[in-house]
C-alpha cells in the first residue's frame, strides 16, 4: 500500500482555481511564487510519502501501550514526528515573530492534507497543536506567547484540547472541571474525556488547554474559563521544570485510528495543578472557538486525505484484480478473457464517485484556506461547517466504496481497505458533531445576517454557471444545466430555510442535515465547474498541464455534474417537507 502524493491535482488547484498571484497580492504573502509553492509540495510529499505513510497500516496493527500514566507510542512514530519537527513544517503558516515561516493558509493546507493522507492517527497530533498555538497566538498572555509558542510552533512541545467530560459533549456548556485562583495563578480539578493526544512519548512537553469553571461562575457557556495547563512545569528561561499534576488516566480502545491516544485526563488528582488563565476570567469559550473552527477546517482536511488515499488504493487494486469477463459481444477480441475490474462499467462508477467527490472537496477546502488568508472572516464561517461536515461525511461514504471496489478482501484487515473506512468514521463525530455542524450553518451562518453572506457565495457560484454556460462544447453545456439546476434548489432551500429558523427551530433544525448536504453538493459542483472552465480553455493551448490531465478535469466534472449535482433534486423536497408528527410521536413509539 503505498501513497502517491497528489501533486499535479493540488498544483492545479492552487495555480488555477485559487491563483498564486492571487495569494503572493495578500499582505504579507509576497515571498510566494509558483517555484516555491511546487517546491513546498514536493519536500512534504517526500516526508508523507516516505516517512509517514510507511507507518500508517503498521502503527494500526500495533496500537498504543499504555502504562503508569504513560502512553508508548508505535514504533517509528516518534522518530517519523522527530522528523517533521526538523523540517520546520509545524511553523509553516505561523508568524516569524512566533517562530513560524509567515506562509498562507492556502500552503500549509496542502501540507496538512498530505501528511493526513499518509498516516491519519500520526498527523492528528500536529492537527490540534497547531490549533493550540493559534489560539494562544490570539489570546495569551505576552508572557505566556514567549514562553509557550516558539517550542510549540516548531513541534517540541504539542498542544490538546481539553473540552469534553461525561455530561459535556455536544453541550459544552455543562462542563464542571473546577478552577480556583491560586496567588498569581490557578489551579484546577476535575476530569476530561477523549483528550486527543493527552498523553505521548513524542514531544517534550504537552500543553493542555482546558476549559473550566471559576466558584460562582455563571451557569452554562458564558461562566467558563480557559486555562493553560502544561504536562512539564515551565521555569523562566524555557527549560522544563517539575511535573505537573495533569495525568492520563486511561486510553480508550476504538474502532478506528488505533495509533493516536485518546487519554482520560484527571487534573488535580494528587492535590496541585498549576494552571494560567488564558483570556479573561468567564471568557474561555470565545478563546477555544479559535482552536475549535482552527480544528473544525483541520478535521475536514483529515476527510479529504482519507477520500484521496482510500481512492488512491482502490483504484491500484482495481487495475490489477481480474475478474470476470468484460460486457463486450463474443465477436470483439479478447472478450472471452476475464479482464481487470477496472473495466467493469460499476467498478468505474464507484472509482468516478471517489474521484469526482475528492476533487470537489479539495477545491472547496483549498478556498475555505484562501478565505483565512485573504481575512474573509464571513466566508470562513459560512464554509467552516461545509467543510468539516460534508468532507468528513464523504471520507465515511467514499472510504466505504473503497471496500466495496476490494469485495471480500476490502473486508480483510491485510488489505488496509478496511483501516481508512475505521479511521474516517470518528471523523463524521469529533469536533463538533455533523449534526451540531448543520445546526451552526443554519441558526448562525445562515439566518444570523438574513443570508448575506450565503447570497454572496451563490451570487459568485453564478457567475461561475454562467461562465461556463458561455464555453463551447457538450461538457460545458451538460454542467452548465445541472449547476444552474442545483442553484435553484439552493436558493428554494434557503429562501424556506431563512424565516423558518426563526419562527419554527425544530422544523429548520430537522432539515438542517439535507440542506447542508444541497449546500455542499451544490458548491462542489461549482468548484468543478469552474476547473472544466480551466481545463476547456487550456486544452486549446497546453503548457503546465498535459492534455490528458485536462482532458481528465473535464471527464470528472461532467460525471460530478450528471451524478453528483441532480442529488440536490431530491433534498429539496425533504428539506421542505413538514415532517408532520415526527416531533410529537411518542418516544417508545422508537
Ligand atoms: C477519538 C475521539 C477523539 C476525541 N478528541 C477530543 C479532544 O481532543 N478534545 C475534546 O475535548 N473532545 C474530544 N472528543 C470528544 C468529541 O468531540 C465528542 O465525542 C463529540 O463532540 C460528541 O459528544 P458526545 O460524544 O458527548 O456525544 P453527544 O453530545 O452525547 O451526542 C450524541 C448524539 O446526539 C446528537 N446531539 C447532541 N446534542 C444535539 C443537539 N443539540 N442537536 C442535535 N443533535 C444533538 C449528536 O449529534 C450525536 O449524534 C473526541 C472523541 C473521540 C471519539
Amino acid at each position: 500500500m503505498t501513497y502517491t502524493p497528489p501533486i499535479n491535482d493540488i498544483l492545479f488547484v492552487l495555480t488555477r482555481l485559487i491563483g498564486i498571484k492571487k495569494l503572493a497580492a495578500l499582505p504579507g504573502f509576497d515571498s510566494v511564487s509558483d517555484d516555491l509553492t511546487r517546491s513546498i509540495l514536493e519536500e512534504a510529499g517526500k516526508l508523507a510519502a516516505g516517512t509517514f505513510a510507511p507507518l500508517n497500516h503498521a502503527g494500526d496493527k500495533q496500537g498504543l501501550k499504555f502504562s503508569n500514566g504513560t502512553v508508548k507510542m508505535p514504533d517509528g512514530f516518534a522518530a517519523a514526528y522527530q522528523e517533521y519537527v526538523d523540517g520546520g513544517w509545524n511553523g509553516l503558516s505561523f508568524g516569524e515573530d512566533i517562530g513560524g515561516q509567515g506562509l498562507p493558509a492556502t500552503l500549509a493546507m496542502p501540507v496538512q492534507e498530505m501528511l493526513q493522507t499518509a498516516n491519519l492517527s500520526l498527523a492528528l497530533c500536529t492537527l490540534l497543536n497547531q490549533g493550540a498555538i493559534e489560539l494562544l497566538s490570539v489570546h495569551g498572555t505576552e508572557a505566556q506567547k514567549k514562553l509557550y509558542l516558539p517550542k510549540m510552533v516548531s513541534g517540541a512541545w504539542s498542544g490538546t484540547m481539553n473540552l469534553t467530560e461525561p455530561q459535556a459533549g455536544s453541550d459544552v456548556g455543562a462542563v464542571r472541571c473546577k478552577a480556583v485562583k491560586d496567588g498569581n495563578h490557578y489551579t484546577i480539578s476535575g476530569q476530561k474525556i477523549f483528550i486527543s493526544y493527552g498523553e505521548h512519548d513524542m514531544a517534550e512537553n504537552i500543553v493542555h488547554l482546558v476549559l473550566a469553571r471559576l466558584p460562582d461562575a455563571p451557569e452554562g457557556t458564558k461562566g467558563l474559563s480557559l486555562f493553560l495547563v502544561p504536562k512539564f512545569l515551565v521555569n523562566a528561561d524555557g527549560t522544563l521544570g517539575a511535573r505537573n499534576d495533569a495525568f492520563a488516566i486511561s486510553i480508550e480502545h476504538k474502532l478506528g485510528q488505533h495509533a493516536s491516544p485518546t487519554c482520560t485526563m484527571a487534573y488535580g488528582d494528587k492535590g496541585h495543578c498549576y494552571a494560567e488563565l488564558v483570556a479573561s476570567e468567564n471568557r474561555g469559550i470565545e478563546a477555544m472557538f479559535v482552536m475549535m473552527n482552527n480544528a473544525r477546517i483541520g478535521v475536514g482536511v483529515q476527510g479529504l486525505a482519507l477520500c484521496e488515499r482510500s481512492m488512491q488504493h482502490a483504484a491500484e487494486f482495481a487495475r490489477t484484480r481480474i475478474q470476470s469477463k468484460p460486457l463486450k459481444t463474443n465477436t470483439q477480441k479478447g472478450a472471452d478473457k476475464p479482464v481487470t475490474i477496472i473495466a467493469h462499467p460499476d467498478v468505474r462508477r464507484m472509482l468516478m464517485m471517489m474521484k469526482s467527490q475528492t476533487e470537489a472537496a479539495r477545491a472547496l477546502a483549498y478556498s475555505a484556506a484562501f478565505a483565512i488568508d485573504a481575512e474573509a472572516q464571513e466566508r470562513v464561517e459560512l464554509l467552516t461547517p461545509i467543510v468539516k461536515a460534508w468532507i468528513t461525511d464523504l471520507s465515511n461514504e467514499l472510504t466505504s466504496t473503497a471496500v466495496q471496489v476490494f469485495g471480500g478482501m476490502g473486508f480483510v484487515e491485510e488489505t488496509g481497505a478496511a483501516q481508512h473506512m475505521r479511521d474516517a468514521r470518528v471523523l463524521a463525530i469529533y469536533e463538533g458533531t455533523n449534526g451540531i455542524q448543520a445546526n451552526d450553518l443554519v441558526f448562525r451562518k445562515l439566518a444570523r445576517d438574513d443570508g448575506k453572506a450565503f447570497n454572496a457565495y451563490v451570487a459568485e457560484m453564478k457567475d461561475i454557471a454562467r461562465a461556463i454556460a458561455a464555453e463551447n462544447g457538450d461538457d460545458a453545456a451538460a454542467i452548465a444545466a445541472s449547476l444552474n439546476a442545483s442553484l435553484d434548489h439552493l436558493e428554494k432551500a434557503a429562501a424556506y430555510l431563512l424565516p423558518l429558523a426563526k419562527t419554527d427551530m425544530n422544523a429548520a433544525a430537522f432539515a438542517a442535515v439535507p440542506f447542508l448536504r444541497l449546500f455542499a453538493v451544490t458548491a462542489g459542483g461549482a468548484r468543478l465547474a469552474e476547473s472544466a472552465l480551466i481545463a476547456n480553455k487550456e486544452l486549446k493551448a497546453p503548457q503546465d498541464f498535459s492534455v490528458d490531465f485536462l482532458e481528465s478535469k473535464l471527464i470528472t466534472a461532467r460525471f460530478y455534474a450528471e451524478s453528483i449535482l441532480p442529488q440536490t433534486a431530491g433534498l429539496l423536497p425533504v428539506i421542505m417537507a413538514k415532517q408532520h408528527g415526527v416531533m410529537t410521536m411518542p418516544e417508545n413509539w422508537f
